[in-house]
């Protein structure tokens, strides 16, 4: 399996990354990028650790694979395969939300549904054993810019210069594309960028946006716009872990024929993740990570509150009860999405309505975890100097005049710093935003956990009491 020089060497290519204004000459001479390339070229060394081998990875007898592609047959395999996002979610401690098992995991779901593409069956099945066989890191684009949405994606299909990605032509070797993907993260550090759905519901003659496909990000044509860089020398987390956002910029790409995977169809393009098991398989992943993030989270207020002796408060340690409760209810959620586990084509994938709930819990709770932080650190958040390249002076003045209940001043302003950043750098409010929006703005989702609902069943109990009840005022 690929190691992280082989890794950094595939993405040290002619990629056209626009960060600061300016074209990235190579991402991992990036200043702003590099840091998190490492931390996915340590992933894929962690793969190849030889005591972890049987969890992050599996063999057909011949070849070692990473888990997230083990066909999970049973409740016991898709296990398994949550052991493998844990492990390898603990190493970023849950920081990082385009780790290659993320999308490892939906291209392995678009296999095991390969039949479902129709005609174009065959280059999923190829994609995947490309992907597979590479240990390849992909990313994805499944909107389309926000311009004007009052108005229908169809209404601004155009032949002049397209904003949202759309079909312009097609030849021999594939199809043409222009336009742009509103939000592609991590693509200036990964190897390719998939392209499915439209980020809302195309109407059934929207042909020319009804697409799904894949390319190298090195791509001729291909360009990406990186939003502002969070990464800074004593930002402790932002320098690992900020993975980077960009707008992907289609300029007449061709997509080779054997990369697509939707074409001129609209109702694919509509169905691709009821169909294929999309929320469930990847939501086991995210689910995972979300758990491993919220350890950290509830770590970092311990850890917090000890460090300035207010343990003994009950309303500080209700607030650390209330984030452990809730990590108690999210692992739930997971476990009994797993032994609860549905049928996904050949495989089982985890049980779609305790995903969903605990997808949505954490998106209400993470950014009221946050305050909770907030409050316990309080003003200490602010007895943050930056202590990089400090002089011995200042040093011995911080150490002695900073130091909290338990720990000395250095230390306690590095752990207050970590506090800072998840509560309120760009970094912190960026990965709150993230937990919130990268799967889809949740009130249309809460909205449609209310349009799943069978009505007559859930108002049963109120219409039971109010038949069989003896009128008040008989
Ligand atoms: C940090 C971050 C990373 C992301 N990474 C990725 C990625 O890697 N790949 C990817 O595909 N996507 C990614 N996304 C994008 C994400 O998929 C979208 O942000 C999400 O789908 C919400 O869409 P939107 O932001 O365009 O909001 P909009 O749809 O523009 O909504 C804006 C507001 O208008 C309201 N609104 C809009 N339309 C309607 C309507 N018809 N009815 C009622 N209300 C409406 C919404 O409720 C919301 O309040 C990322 C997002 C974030 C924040």
């Amino acid at each position: 399996m690929r190691n992280s020089r082989d890794y950094f060497a595939a993405i040290d290519d002619d990629r056209r990354i626009w960060l600061n204004g300016r074209l990235v000459d190579r991402v991992l001479g990036s200043e702003h990028l590099r840091g998190n390339a490492l931390e996915i070229g340590a992933l894929y060394d962690l793969q190849l650790r030889e005591d972890l081998a049987g969890q992050l990875a599996y063999d057909d007898g011949a070849t070692r694979y990473p888990a997230a592609f083990r066909p999970p047959v049973d409740a016991a395999a898709l296990s398994a395969r949550g052991r493998a996002y844990e492990i390898l979610a603990e190493a970023t401690y849950g920081f990082l939300g385009r780790s290659p098992d993320y999308l490892h995991t939906w291209v392995a779901a678009m296999n095991a549904h390969s039949d479902w593409f129709g005609e174009y069956a065959d280059n999923v099945r190829r994609f995947h054993e490309h992907v597979k066989s590479g240990n390849l890191f992909v990313t994805h684009s499944f909107t389309n810019p926000q311009t004007d949405r009052s108005r229908e994606l169809g209404d601004l299909v155009t032949r002049e210069r397209p904003i949202a990605l759309q079909y312009i032509g097609e030849n021999s070797n594939g199809v043409r594309v222009s336009g742009a993907r509103m939000m592609a993260t991590s693509a200036p550090l990964a190897d390719e960028l998939l392209v499915m759905g439209a980020g809302r519901i195309l109407r059934e003659d929207d042909y020319d946006l009804g697409l799904g496909f894949s390319v190298p990000v090195g791509t001729e044509g291909l360009s990406f716009v990186c939003r502002g860089s969070y990464a800074g020398p004593d930002r402790q987390l932002a320098r690992r872990f900020d993975e980077m956002d960009a707008v992907a910029v289609f300029d007449r790409v061709l997509i080779p024929w054997e990369r697509v995977f939707i074409f001129s169809d609209p109702y694919k393009s509509n169905q691709f993740k009821a169909e294929c098991g999309f929320f469930e398989h990847v939501g086991q992943q995210v689910l995972t990570r979300q758990l491993v993030k919220g350890r950290f989270l509830l770590a970092v207020g311990t850890a917090v509150a000890q460090a300035i002796g207010i343990t003994g408060y009950p309303n500080i340690t209700e607030k650390l009860g209330r984030i452990s409760t809730w990590l108690d209810v999210t692992e739930a959620c997971l476990t009994t999405a797993i032994t609860h586990a549905e049928p996904s084509g050949p495989t089982v994938r985890p049980q779609s309505r305790s995903i969903s709930a605990g997808l949505r819990y954490f998106n209400d709770f993470y950014p009221t975890a946050l305050t909770m932080l907030e409050e316990i650190a309080a003003g200490g958040l602010m007895l943050t100097p930056s202590v990089e390249d400090a002089e011995e002076e200042v040093l011995e003045t911080i150490e002695h005049y900073f130091q909290g209940a338990t720990i000395g001043g250095l230390s306690r302003v590095q752990l207050f710093a970590i506090a800072r950043e998840l509560t309120g750098s760009s970094f912190g409010r960026r990965q709150s935003l993230f937990e919130r929006y990268f799967a889809g703005e949740p009130a249309r989702a809460y909205s449609s956990a209310f349009n799943r609902m069978d009505l007559a069943l859930v108002r049963k109990p109120v219409d039971k009491l109010l038949t069989a009840a003896t009128p008040v005022f008989a």
